[in-house]
């Protein structure tokens, strides 16, 4: 599984990490150019269940297999 973050549209909110099953492992917030943005860490924890997607309301994550 491949996760990519759009740092254009991620306003830093910390759900993804909250929602997934495996959050403190496949997520983290860094500092980006002066904003808070979501990190992958490392996408092999990844189960699949889109459930970092169904919360983010910025639209700002993509999986691919
Ligand atoms: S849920 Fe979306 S907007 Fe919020 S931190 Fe995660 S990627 Fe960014
Ligand atoms: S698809 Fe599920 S396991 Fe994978 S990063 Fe999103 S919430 Fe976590």
């Amino acid at each position: 599984m491949k996760i990519y973050i759009d740092e254009e549209k991620c306003t830093g909110c910390g759900s993804c990490q909250l929602a997934c099953p495996k959050g403190p492992s496949v997520y983290s917030m860094k500092e980006h150019d002066g904003r808070i943005v979501a990190v992958v860490l490392d996408a092999s924890y990844c189960l699949g269940c889109r459930l970092c997607i169904n919360v983010c309301e910025a639209d700002a994550i993509t999986l691919e297999n």
